[in-house]
């Protein structure tokens, strides 16, 4: 009996993985077509000083609602692109798109506000991205100072000495770089010494925990002065609830995102809330 329903087990979780790829194959495709025909949509969150509330960057953030599909979460859309060969394609469609974007704001006035744009690992890996980058500044005339690319921490490409080449060529170009998802991957203490980095993003995990748990304070707290210490910015993701944000205020955390204090939204939105009030701020704690 328990071999035979072990057997059974097999099979459903061997159909399982059948439906799972057969999924992402129809997803790939329909993502090729989305990324053609300009169906796939940005939405920006703004990134926050915590000291005087006003707006620093905006994070932007991938959105595709498909007729077929429905809404494919970012995390997803990104797995099925790299799997099929079109992480390229999609990453330089939202870095142009994003770039586009910044530009109008720049245009309507904005003219101090970044955009961080997430870059996949792998395609930070190859070597490209310099050129790309470049590229797209060229295109858009855009100034270098005010693009801040994200990269995840949650891979092992620390340990090529050509991640390291490419930072270097990125920050040639005048751009910054943050670390995204900080503490929750395999950075270590001496790739925080070898790489040029700008800027790390406190994973919202330990955010969430900070009104609960005394050890997350200690723990953000170090990383705030680990990043001070090295002449990086501290970004805190994931601020939810109000006891939070005073907290990381409290700790000196330089800047801060959240649904608390904004959730990503779409561009429209986001001119809204830039054009309302040229010194939009959160409402303070
Ligand atoms: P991330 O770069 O760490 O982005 C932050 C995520 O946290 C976003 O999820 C955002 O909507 C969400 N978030 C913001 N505030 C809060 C909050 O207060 N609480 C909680 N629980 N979540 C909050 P999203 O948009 O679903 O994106 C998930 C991940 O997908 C991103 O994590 C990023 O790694 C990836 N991603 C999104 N857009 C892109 C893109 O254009 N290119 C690439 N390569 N990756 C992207
Ligand atoms: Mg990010
Ligand atoms: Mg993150
Ligand atoms: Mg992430």
């Amino acid at each position: 009996y328990a071999k035979h329903s072990r057997k059974n087990m097999v099979q459903m979780f061997e159909s399982g993985m059948d439906e799972r790829r057969l999924r992402r194959q129809k997803l790939a495709v329909s993502l090729q077509a989305a990324i053609e025909q300009d169906q796939l949509v940005l939405h920006y969150q703004p990134i926050f000083r915590l000291d005087s509330g006003g707006i620093e960057s905006v994070e932007a953030l991938l959105r595709w609602h498909s007729e077929e599909h429905g809404t494919v979460s970012p995390l997803e859309l990104i797995a099925v692109a790299e799997q099929h060969g079109l992480a390229h394609r999609l990453n330089e469609w939202v870095l142009l798109q994003a770039c586009r974007q910044l530009n109008r704001w720049h245009q309507d006035g904005f003219g101090w506000l970044k955009v961080n744009v997430n870059i996949s690992p792998n395609i930070f890996m190859d070597g490209e991205l310099a050129i790309t980058v470049r590229q797209v500044l060229h295109d858009t005339g855009l100034d270098a100072s005010t693009l801040v690319l994200e990269i995840t921490e949650d891979t092992s490409m620390w340990d090529t000495m050509g991640s390291i080449d490419t930072l270097q060529e990125l920050r040639e170009l005048g751009i910054e770089i943050a670390l995204d998802d900080f503490g929750t991957g395999y950075s270590s203490f001496s790739h925080l010494r070898q790489l040029p980095l700008n800027k790390l993003k406190i994973d919202k995990s330990f955010v969430a925990d900070l009104s609960t748990d005394p050890r997350a304070v200690s723990l953000v707290k170090t990383i705030i002065s680990l990043a001070e210490s090295l002449d990086m910015s501290v970004t805190a993701e994931g601020i939810e609830l109000p006891e939070q944000q005073a907290q990381l205020q409290l700790l000196g955390c330089q800047l801060g995102q959240g649904y608390l204090l904004a959730r990503p939204m779409p561009v429209e939105d986001m001119s809204d809330l830039l054009s309302q009030n040229h010194h939009y701020r959160f409402r303070t704690a």
